[in-house]
């Protein structure tokens, strides 16, 4: 119990401090902190955090690993707490087609569409679940050597992401929600991120209705707001380390 107790303060405290990091990014940017929504990311921590998180007022989780993300959620389901049934869940990790019909039941909304196998497979699971599922299309902004770029982290190419798109909006249990992105290793985040809301602007001119940006980690959210984004993705900042297993 006093364990418990500490970890929410520990909780309310980090929420605190990344809540004042959003609201000077959003006033540096020019933006309303309104605007942008902090997706606390949850992955290797336990479901009671996600409870706490939902008490202290957090409407957006983001898991990454299915068998996790579906125990954590059947235990949050069972809470009573007030706001744990309004919070969305986000899918942030490579979707395997053969866990997509798991994925599809609990997740409110999946952030890391890169292929056609996957759009497939999860408006089937959709389907079979008899809900709709929410979809952003993860786009590499990786550039390799000479620019070829290479899809070191998953996502779809640039010059890919209308052809995706028009599958997603084809498909008939899911929902085209937005695009969202995860910076290279090696490159300054802004610059990335300006690169990215370039991908944005093209593709938003052809789906206006697909709002959502998901960009910025703990390390980068400012320069991720900077860029437009609507979404940011927080772990460390939020939860603290993740133990280093994975
Ligand atoms: C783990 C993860 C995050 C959160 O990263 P932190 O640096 O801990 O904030 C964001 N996005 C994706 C896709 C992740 O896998």
């Amino acid at each position: 119990m006093a364990d418990e107790v500490a970890r929410r303060a520990e909780l309310a405290d980090n929420l605190g401090e990344v809540r004042g990091r959003l609201e000077q990014a959003c006033a540096a940017a020019g933006r309303n902190v309104g605007e942008v929504s902090l997706v606390a990311v949850t992955k290797t921590w336990p479901a009671a955090d996600v409870v706490a998180l939902a008490e202290l007022g957090i409407r957006d989780v983001g898991e990454n690993r299915d068998q996790e993300a579906a125990a954590k959620h059947a235990v949050c389901l069972e809470s009573s707490v007030a706001g744990i049934k309004d919070v969305r869940w986000h899918f942030i990790g490579q979707v395997q087609t053969n866990k997509a019909r798991s994925i599809a039941r609990y997740s409110d909304i999946v952030q890391a569409v890169d292929r056609s196998a996957v759009v497939v497979a999860l408006s089937r699971g959709a389907e079979a679940a008899q809900r709709r599922v929410g979809v952003c299309l993860q786009v590499s902004l990786e550039q390799g050597p000479a620019g070829e770029q290479s899809p070191a982290r998953g996502g779809v190419m640039p010059r890919d992401v209308e052809g995706l798109a028009d599958e997603v909006e084809s498909a008939p249990h899911i929902d085209l929600l937005g695009l969202m992105t995860v910076a290279p290793l090696g490159e300054e985040p802004r610059s990335a991120y300006e690169r990215f809301a370039g991908v944005v602007e093209d593709f938003q001119r052809n789906h206006p209705q697909a709002t959502l940006v998901s960009a910025g980690m703990s390390g980068d959210l400012e320069a991720a707001v900077a860029s437009g984004a609507t979404h940011v993705r927080i772990g460390t900042a939020l939860l603290g380390h993740r133990p280093k297993v994975r």
